[in-house]
């Protein structure tokens, strides 16, 4: 057979019936980014895939590549299952928008460790064997701390030191997503007010690990949303599903 063997780990974001047994699987991978991959004959029932092609399986996979866009699976080998993830409607509904996200904002076929090791760090958090900290995962805080760091690694971070018009450093009252970021009062024509909490929450939420996302309010946390969809929309012309 033509083509070359191309062996990754890999999340999958979503895995879709096709033709009569097989799998079509949208992969995050750790060294190609955003693939597609067909597993024939996933879905007879004594494939040698097992369950295992559904989403957030952690994977080793081994791939062939021809000439067509869509990898074929060889091999799948489970890295984590994320068992207790599964058993939580909270965490499923919370993996699933992260997975989404990452399907919207990445969507290269170019390799991003840190964002790869972010998804991954972020559902074994949803997968904690204790019941408090994979409940505190699920939580729109979590969540939302999850999409500032993936905005982060998709080089679409906004701007929380200075006003992201003029620079000036202090009375930043707004954020504007057409800015890109936290503005000042004489910058804040089409910007929405950004109380500090909720800017506040996003410096803190940037700066430490995802298990230790802040607590805010509910009005700081849409405040937060808002700046972070209306960032993506505006740079990186992508559109987030609700958070929570
Ligand atoms: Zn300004």
């Amino acid at each position: 057979m033509a083509g070359t063997t191309v062996k990754t780990e890999a999340i999958v974001l979503r895995s879709i019936r096709y033709g009569e047994a097989d799998r079509i699987l949208h992969l995050y991978s750790a060294t190609r980014g955003r693939l597609n991959a067909i597993a024939k004959g996933a879905r007879k029932p004594k494939s040698r895939f097992g369950g295992r092609l559904e989403p957030f399986f952690r994977l080793d996979l081994v791939l062939h590549e021809g000439r067509s866009e869509l990898l074929t699976v060889t091999s799948a080998t489970t890295v984590d299952g994320y068992p207790r993830l599964r058993s939580s409607g909270a965490a499923l509904t919370a993996g699933a928008r992260a997975c989404d996200a990452v399907l919207r904002l990445l969507d290269s076929a170019e390799a991003n460790p840190p964002a790869y090791n972010l998804l991954c760090r972020y559902l074994s958090l949803l997968d904690d064997p204790d019941p408090v900290v994979a409940a505190g995962g699920a939580e729109l805080r979590t969540a939302l701390a999850f999409r500032l760091k993936l905005a982060l690694v998709a080089g679409f971070v906004p701007e929380l030191a200075a006003c992201a018009r003029c620079g000036e450093d202090g009375h930043l009252v707004g954020f504007s997503g057409a800015a890109g970021g936290v503005v000042c009062a004489g910058c804040e024509s089409d910007a929405f007010p950004l109380g500090e909490e909720g800017h506040a929450f996003m410096v803190a939420a940037l700066a430490q690990p995802l298990s230790e996302a802040p607590e805010a309010e509910p009005l700081a946390l849409r405040q937060v949303e808002r700046a972070v969809g209306e960032t993506l929309e505006h740079h990186a012309h992508v559109q987030l599903r609700a958070a929570a």
